[in-house]
């Protein structure tokens, strides 16, 4: 039985709300920590002309490097000390696996104080979508996830959450990645942890990942997809940041009794009050909103949710993205029937609500959220 189970009655502490554990250490400063204005001021505390801030970043963001010796454009002497300034290395790679004739690859990294997340990358016909991490472990305690059981380690920094979507776009511009070379077009925050309980660092890794090239990488914000378990005071701060990128809201049941045991932060903020955020969000931005729905077997599959679910967001700006269940090592708990998925479909579709079914990349290397770091910190 998970944590989320035994923490009782309702006046327990809702997994995840307290603050992270104290950092012992933050990750160095980097280039991609700061803004513009932030990063000439920082060039010029390194008794560098404050213009060799735009030169690192066209290196760092365009050319995706964050090697000295390289940087060419710099004057020899400069070079190093800039780069040992403001280009530390943050992440490792200690395991990369690909699927899919290769156009998925995941990697699972190691941060300079051993934390291990993971990113994927995944190449479509038509699109290369990054899935990212924006926390070491989450503390949320969902009991169907991987990520979630082994509770949050820290929030990752600005950088260390760009340098994974950076480290991507160096893979497909080398060409390594089958289909030519190729860029980044879309960013979704669905890989460990919570995005909206690392706001700060999440909202500048988004300003970052979007600002025009040089200052970012020119992502368009609409092709970025912030995925929130439901922080409802968050999300209406995201509403307010003047932004268009997608929001995901992980539902996974329309009702607070079963809603509750599957996502714990449920009883703090219930289902209504939930998707009550995400319609505002999408009166704001005038973005549709994606309600996230892991098929359980026999959990939350049945027809008479599904009805529920489809007269909860009938009239609303929203798109259901139904996700069969990848089961976590000794979960007791797997995908739905296919027959019941079909019905689940057809039902909400009978209430006039889009519905797409994730496809299942990367389920040969764990793709799922969490598993490949899970399994890495459990083997000898
Ligand atoms: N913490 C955020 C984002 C990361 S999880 C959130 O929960 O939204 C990204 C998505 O993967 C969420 O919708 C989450 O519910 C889903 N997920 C997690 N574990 C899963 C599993 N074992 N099978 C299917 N979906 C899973
Ligand atoms: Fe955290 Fe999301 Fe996993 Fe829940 S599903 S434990 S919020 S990463």
């Amino acid at each position: 039985m998970s944590r989320a189970h035994t923490a009782g009655g309702p006046s327990a502490v809702v997994p995840g709300l307290s603050a992270a554990p104290r950092e012992r250490r933050r990750p160095p400063r980097h280039l991609a920590d700061l803004d513009p204005a932030e990063r000439r001021a920082a060039v010029a505390e390194l008794g560098e002309p404050a213009f060799r801030a735009a030169q690192l970043s066209r290196h760092f963001f365009a050319r995706y490097t964050d090697d000295a010796a390289e940087m060419t454009d710099l004057p020899a002497a400069s070079r190093e000390a800039l780069a040992a300034g403001l280009l530390p290395p943050l992440l490792t790679a200690d395991q990369e696996l690909t699927c899919d004739n290769g156009t998925t690859r995941k990697t699972l990294w190691r941060t300079f104080d051993g934390a291990l997340v993971e990113s994927v990358l995944m190449r479509y016909p038509d699109r290369v979508t990054m899935c990212v991490s924006s926390q070491a472990g989450c503390g949320m305690g969902c009991p169907f996830c991987a990520t979630g059981q082994a509770g949050l380690t820290r929030n990752l920094s600005t950088a260390e959450i760009v340098g994974q979507v950076v480290a991507g776009a160096r893979v497909l511009a080398s060409g390594a990645v089958p289909g030519g070379p190729g860029r980044v077009s879309n960013v979704v925050f669905m890989g460990m942890g919570e995005p909206l309980a690392n706001y700060g660092a999440v909202l500048a890794a988004v300003r970052r990942l979007t600002d025009p090239v040089p200052d970012g990488l020119g992502i368009s914000q609409r092709s970025v997809t912030v995925s929130t378990v439901g922080l409802v005071p968050a999300i209406d701060r995201l509403a307010r940041e003047g932004l268009s990128v997608t929001l995901a809201v992980s539902l996974h049941a329309p009702d607070d009794g079963l809603r509750d045991t599957l996502v714990p932060v449920n009883r703090r903020w219930k289902v209504a009050e939930v998707l009550d955020a995400a319609w505002r969000y999408a009166d704001v931005t005038g973005r549709r909103v994606s309600i996230e729905y892991a098929l359980i077997r026999d959990i939350n599959d049945h027809g008479w949710r599904a009805d529920m679910l489809g007269s909860l967001l009938a009239g609303h700006l929203a798109h259901v993205n139904l996700i069969p269940l990848n089961p976590t090592p000794g979960s007791k708990w797997t995908a739905s029937r296919p027959q019941a998925q079909r019905e689940f479909v057809g039902r909400l579709e009978a209430h006039g609500v889009p519905v797409t079914v994730r496809d299942t990349r990367g389920r040969e290397i764990d793709g799922a959220c969490g598993q490949l770091a899970a399994s890495a910190s459990t083997s000898p």
